[in-house]
């Protein structure tokens, strides 16, 4: 049944089945073709979710193990999702960045994931080209309205897809296929510029139109973080989060300070202090030219560090499959700093991309000077750290080796946010504690600063959406209460704008493994060994951080307990 539903959800969407390594179909070649957008298309993805919770519902749970019932819940979840975006959320109504970005990977998969010979996939790419002008039509079919944060952002991916298919593609399509390929290319690309002169026309929901509502994000929430915590919960525990961090960094940033600035006699201001030593620590950065070789360099640091320290953290895993590339252009929207896209877990042994986004040539003195300050010598390798080693690409490499096949593709592809991104942040956590960089408090206080952001966006994400928090407010939390420099909070605003329930699953992940981690080592006692422990986490593949513990028979209850004592003992 996990097989069926796998395979038929895949379906509905043939640019995620290329993208997971699954290619055909009932017979049907799925990598030539583009996704149903049009209303009855959404129909029929409607009658897909409900048909199979129907089923699901007549399953007599306890005839369960554990495993089947947790792959259950995720589908179930799935479909609980998928129906309240179709239903109440409607992005497909009102945000035209999922057809250009959907469009955008149904043309970069083939063009960059190795699953067939070249001229193979060439010819998958064009018959997509091909059939793009009846899928922009179909998604303006679709679209009832946007507004202008979402326009403005759909415009300029799109304007990336034209640079795709105008500029990049053109230099390398085999020569047996350039004629077809040019013909393709002219259709889609004039029917992508009508595409963008029907955003600009399209009806305004307003300035405000982002924002999607105390009560649909409540109910979005609770489908995202199933049990982990309600929004007014999680702001709290962020809030106070932030005030003890704050805290921690001024105890961390007072002998820097007293060394880089011996001639200060500044009043004791956690504000000014902090944000002096930090900014010294940014000056130790890359130039814009040597930005992408730089990070490929610490990416080899990390990779050695976690082969010494194997058994405090986790094994590295034996594929060397992790390519470090830009970020395609028309995904820059979402992914300004850097991003991790998994191999495909049908197929594993395919690339897996750490896209680092680079430095636009034409940016002002002022923008590349605030980007390389937050991505500085520590910034840049904390990145590459969550990104790939141990981060995603390493939690992903784990989730791969899941058995047996249906189950792998339901969690790495269907896989829990929180459990992901948690992952990633924890696992930073984990390399600093262990002694990353000989412990250098400059690295310290640089972690510190990038565990503040994740707070952060959890408090901006939950306040943006639900509370009526302006754009000068946001600007405030990030730049001055968290240290952000302003090139990474306006891409971060930009971003809030953009996705909802997202932003919060660092700070809502990190703190289930956390939790997950206290408690696992509180049962075993003595016997706790972190890096097996990691392992059998890792291996369990992205379920939810709670149905993890139940797999693994830990209980989570006594790790809240523990924390609560060790909280009163302080
Ligand atoms: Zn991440």
């Amino acid at each position: 049944m996990t097989e069926e539903f796998v395979h038929s959800t895949l379906a509905l969407s043939p640019v995620s089945a290329t993208a997971a390594g699954y290619h055909a179909h009932q017979g049907v070649a799925l990598d030539e073709r583009l996704d149903d957008v049009s209303p009855s298309g959404m129909e029929a993805r409607r009658r897909h979710f409900r048909d199979w919770l129907s089923r699901f519902s007549r399953i007599d749970e306890q005839s369960l193990d554990a495993q089947a019932r947790a792959d259950l819940d995720l589908m179930r979840n799935l479909c609980e999702a998928s129906l309240f975006e179709l239903d109440t959320e409607q992005n497909w109504k009102n945000n035209p960045t999922l057809y250009v970005e959907l469009l955008g990977t149904a043309l970069f998969t083939p063009y960059s994931v190795e699953y067939a010979p070249a001229e193979e996939r060439w010819k998958h790419l064009i018959a997509r080209l091909e059939a793009a002008p009846a899928f922009l039509e179909a998604a303006r079919a679709s679209l009832a309205q946007s507004n202008p944060v979402w326009t403005q952002t759909a415009l300029e991916e799109n304007d990336g897809n034209l640079e795709l298919i105008e500029k990049e593609f053109p230099a390398k399509v085999p020569e047996t296929l350039r004629a077809r390929y040019q013909a393709a290319a002219a259709r889609a690309a004039g029917a992508m510029r009508a595409f963008n002169a029907h955003l600009k026309a399209l009806p305004d929901a307003g300035a405000e139109g982002w924002r999607l509502g105390r009560e649909k994000y409540a109910r979005k929430f609770e489908l995202t973080f199933r049990g982990l915590a309600t929004p007014e919960a999680l702001l709290k525990e962020a809030e106070e989060a932030m005030t003890d961090l704050r805290r921690h960094m001024f105890k961390v940033a007072l002998p820097l300070h007293s060394k880089y600035y011996p001639t200060h006699r500044d009043p004791v201001d956690l504000n000014l202090i902090v944000g002096e030593v930090l900014d010294k620590i940014a000056q130790k950065q890359s130039k814009p030219e040597t930005y992408f070789r730089d990070a490929q360099r610490t990416l080899d640091e990390a990779r050695e560090f976690l082969r010494a320290n194997a058994d405090r953290i986790v094994a590295l895993p034996p594929n060397d499959n992790l390519k470090i590339i830009e970020t395609p252009a028309f995904m820059r929207g979402i992914y300004a700093v850097g991003g991790f896209n998994p191999a495909p877990p049908l197929q594993p042994e395919l690339g897996a991309f750490y896209w680092l986004t680079p430095i636009p040539a034409d940016w002002p003195r002022e923008r590349v000077q605030s980007k390389l300050r937050e991505y500085n010598y520590y910034g840049l390798r904390l990145l590459t750290i969550h990104e790939a080693v141990p981060g995603h690409w390493l939690q992903f490499e784990y989730a791969a080796q899941v058995e047996p096949a249906p189950r792998r593709l339901l969690r790495s592809l269907f896989g829990d946010g929180a459990y992901i991104e948690g992952w990633a942040v924890y696992a930073t956590d984990l390399m600093v504690r262990e002694g990353y960089l000989n412990r250098d408090p400059e690295l310290e206080l640089t972690h510190s600063k990038q565990l503040l952001r994740a707070i952060a966006n959890a408090i901006l994400d939950i306040r943006l959406h639900t509370m009526g928090m302006s754009g000068e407010e946001a600007m405030e939390l990030m730049t001055k209460r968290t240290f952000q420099e302003k090139e990474e909070a306006v891409a971060k605003l930009r971003r809030a704008k953009l996705s909802s329930c997202q932003l919060p699953t660092y700070f809502a992940g990190f703190r289930a493994w956390k939790r997950l981690r206290e408690a696992a080592e509180k049962q075993a006692g003595a016997q706790f060994r972190p890096g097996d422990f990691h392992r059998r986490a890792l291996l369990a593949g992205a379920l939810p951080v709670p149905a993890v513990a139940a797999l693994l028979g830990v209980s989570l209850e006594q790790g809240a307990a523990a924390e609560k004592g060790a909280a009163q003992q302080r």
